[in-house]
């Protein structure tokens, strides 16, 4: 094995501020300080900065400015559009619907409405990872408000047919919601093609800053207010901006959306050879969800017979960074919901990984990972009780 690197390999979990961005950002803070609630020129200069922002994230998932809806993050914009929806309908029923793989941010949220007296249906997926269009049909009900269905999957990438669900959940008079944050940069979005009523998006999984979220709101979908105070974010959401972190998020979006194809396909390309090496070089392994429908970057591993936390330590110490479960849950020792939702045994889980490659991953990073990956993984095995050959 060659000299040591760092290399970074959890794009899923948070992406670095993109040199741009932070320079965006920057005069923010410091001559452009301004109040964009202010009417005279400071103020006025940051309010420019913000409808600017918003055209730049509307136009990564072709909304209307007016449509964009800036939150604290991802988290909130889920929150704001699962509760609020259900809150919004709850005169029509108090059935919601969503999945079992979905970020807490939805997950919790849908706990939260049951707490309160409302009824969660959570669909089932399949072994790929994927929700089956009869299984919304049969679950939607005279009372069902709204629908929460994920673009795509934080742990395993998987990638939901969101325009067909959203068509499904429509023709039962139901609201549609979709998880966007780790799709938004990585697949081609068009809120209008898909049809969905809103949408959540977060800055730093796209090279922005981190504490900042947006929730797009189609027009004409009148969700309540989710922060009083002043009249921000037209009423809904108060409180003095983050301006800043918003700027930052505008150039995120922008350059999310530049040389995607080249961009994307030089990802993907990346993990395509990653597997390959991995599924060549190290046996008794599985490959958790499909691989047709996934995000570029990801790929989730099942190494048989050890312990992904093991091989995360052992990664780490070569300078490798690669995380077990999600971010949010990999300091709990609770099995990851979403391999589990898919069917992979509970020791099986215990033994996986998530890899995901971005913008600046490069081969020899990946050639590294992998040589790393494998003496950690025949290390392990060497000394596995668990190794039953
Ligand atoms: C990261 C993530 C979130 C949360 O976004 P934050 O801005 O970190 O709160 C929500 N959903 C998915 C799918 C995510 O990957």
């Amino acid at each position: 094995m060659g000299e040591k690197r760092q290399v970074y390999l959890d794009y899923s979990a948070t992406t670095p501020v993109k040199k741009e961005v932070a320079a965006a950002m920057l005069p923010y803070f410091t001559e452009h300080f301004g109040n964009p609630s202010s009417l005279y020129t400071f103020g006025q200069e940051a309010k420019t900065a913000l409808r600017t922002a918003k055209e730049q994230v509307a136009g990564l998932v072709g909304a209307q400015a007016s449509e964009i809806y800036f939150t604290g993050s991802g988290t909130e914009a889920d929150n704001w559009a699962v509760v609020g929806g259900a809150m919004w309908k709850r005169g029509k029923g108090r059935h919601v619907i969503t999945t079992e793989i979905e970020h807490h941010a939805v997950l919790h949220s849908a706990e939260y409405l049951a707490k309160e007296g409302f009824e969660v249906t959570y669909l089932p997926v399949g072994a790929d990872g994927l929700v089956r269009a009869e299984d919304l049909k049969g679950a939607l009900r005279e009372d069902t408000t709204i629908v929460s269905v994920m673009f795509a999957n934080n742990e395993i990438g998987t990638v939901q047919p969101i325009a067909e669900l959203c068509r499904i959940a429509h023709d039962a008079g139901a609201l549609f919601h979709t998880d966007a944050v780790q799709a938004a940069g990585s697949l081609p979005i068009d809120v209008g093609a898909l049809g969905v009523d809103m949408m959540s998006l977060s800055a730093h999984k796209i090279y922005g800053p981190k504490g900042v979220g947006a929730l797009y709101i189609k027009k004409g979908v009148n969700l309540p207010t989710y922060i009083h105070g002043g009249a921000q974010e037209s009423g809904k959401r108060a409180g003095t901006e983050n301006v800043a972190g918003i700027v930052g998020f505008g150039k995120a979006a922008e350059l999310a959306g530049q040389d995607f194809e080249t961009r994307t396909k030089k990802i993907a390309g990346l993990r395509d050879y990653l597997v390959e090496r991995v599924q060549g070089e190290i046996p008794d392994i599985r490959i958790n969800g499909c691989l047709e429908a996934r995000l570029p970057g990801n790929i989730n591993i099942t190494f048989k017979y050890i312990e992904g936390e093991a091989i995360m330590l052992l990664l780490d110490m070569a300078g490798v960074s690669v995380s077990t479960g999600s971010a949010c849950t990999s300091a709990s020792l609770a099995p990851s919901h979403v391999l589990k939702a898919i069917g992979v045994p509970v020791d099986e889980i215990h033994g996986s990984i998530r890899m995901t490659v971005g913008d600046f991953t490069v081969k020899e990073d990946v050639d590294y990972a992998v040589d790393t990956l494998k003496a950690a993984v025949e290390k392990l095995r060497s000394i596995s009780a668990l190794n039953g050959r």
